[in-house]
């Protein structure tokens, strides 16, 4: 349907009465102009720890079920109070939890994933109301229970309605102007990207720049919903996350992402012989941990050393997999490393300019950062650094490619 607008608020900008406030105000900007709004809503800022806190509390190991029931429950007060101050603006309005519409989604309490929208039902609604107040973050799963989409996850909910009804624009309001070339508490001259592609997204995204949920911009990207990231306390335009276009590609560089969630494990002359590795990542991928560089040197004498990173929070675990594994694979050391971190530059345009690389190694040179691992894709290069060096590094990428005097 075309002339519905979804636009989505974070937990700062419903935090209180008068951030409410300013959220009508947006939402008032596309019923000017004829359009429908469904508005969803985050929890609070801050209550959603507070919920989890509590489950911690009362018991040691919360029944994931109930948990999921009892977090949901942030985003339940925000659209009631929302939709109540709404229609004493008189505007025709009603909240929906996930199961009134229903968003259904697969059974994974905490990390749902949606399944379907039932888009027919909210067109009927749109019928008799103007606004429909949206709880983000939360489903219905076949047993008929409320399960959570992980932390973030009322982006997932916006962008996911938005698709379900053809909307013309998903704006995600939050309380920064939109996405940065990189971290503007590292680097002042960090700047606001205008527009920016869904794969560069989703790779800044998984860098831990935190604007949008990652499954977010996979939705955005499947379903081709274009997002406008962009500020609830200001009507300047944000950033633009949609298809990608010739003005993306002439641009090297569109940011620097750094993730400081990394520990490294190296095997220390282990047997090079046919199924080492798949011994050594297979108990690994079993567990569910994330291993995202892996680096295995050639041989020498039958004997070679594999190097890997998994997330911090992961170390101990895979550690006591790896010693676990002594007997069948028979290294002869086992290292690790908690203090590194990865810096990557990111950017389509990567495609078509060459020497991105050498040139982000000159500069981590000029500041004398050594470069402890090496990945790329086709749209990507990270480098695996002491994470004391993560600021420096960060700054340094980004004048390089990104800075003021930047030429070419
Ligand atoms: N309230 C949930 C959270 O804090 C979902 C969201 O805000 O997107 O993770
Ligand atoms: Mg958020």
């Amino acid at each position: 349907m075309k002339n519905i607008v979804v636009q989505k608020f974070g937990g700062t900008s419903v935090r209180n009465l008068e951030c409410m406030k300013q959220v009508l105000n947006n939402v008032r900007r596309p019923l000017a102009e004829g359009s429908k709004v469904i508005v969803v809503l985050s929890a609070m800022a801050g209550e959603t720890n507070r919920l989890l806190a509590l489950a911690k509390e009362w018991s040691a190991t919360p029944d994931a079920a109930e948990l999921d029931s009892l977090v949901s429950t942030g985003e339940q007060i925000s659209v009631a109070l929302f939709a109540m101050m709404a229609k004493d603006q008189g505007l025709r309005a009603r909240s929906l939890l996930g199961f009134q519409i229903p968003i259904v989604s697969n059974a994974s309490y905490g990390k749902a994933r949606i399944e379907s929208i039932d888009g027919a039902r909210i067109t009927e609604m749109l019928k008799d109301n103007d606004v429909l107040v949206v709880a983000g973050f939360q489903g219905v799963n076949e047993h008929a229970r409320i399960t959570t989409l992980g932390r973030g996850g009322s982006d997932t909910s916006a962008v996911a309605v938005a698709a379900a009804l053809d909307a013309r624009m998903c704006e995600i309001y939050t309380d920064v102007p939109g996405v940065f070339t990189t971290d503007p508490n590292m680097c002042a001259d960090a700047k606001k990207i205008d527009r920016i592609s869904y794969d560069e997204m989703l790779e800044m995204a998984s860098m831990g720049a935190k604007v949008l949920q990652i499954r977010s911009v996979e939705f955005a990207k499947k379903y081709n919903v274009t997002v406008h990231v962009r500020s609830t306390f200001s009507d300047e335009p944000g950033t633009i996350v949609t298809q990608e276009d010739a003005n993306m590609e002439a641009v090297q560089v569109a940011g620097v992402a750094y993730d400081k969630d990394q520990a490294q494990i190296t095997l220390v002359g282990v047997l090079d012989e046919p199924g080492v590795c798949a011994s050594v990542f297979t108990p690994i991928a079993e567990r569910k941990i994330l291993v995202d560089m892996i680096v295995q040197n050639p041989s020498r004498e039958g004997r070679t050393d594999i190097t890997f990173t998994v997330p911090r929070a992961d170390l101990d675990q895979t550690l006591k997999l790896m010693e676990g594994l002594m007997p069948e694979i028979g290294y002869k050391a086992l290292l690790s490393d908690k203090s590194v971190s990865k810096v990557s530059v990111i950017g389509v345009g990567m495609r078509n300019h060459s020497g991105v690389a050498a040139q982000a190694f000159r500069a981590l040179r000029d500041e004398n950062i050594n470069i402890l691992m090496i990945s790329t894709s086709e749209i990507k290069l990270s480098c695996l650094i002491e994470d004391k060096y993560t600021e420096l590094a960060v700054r340094t990428l980004h004048q390089t490619f990104l800075g003021q005097y930047q030429v070419g």
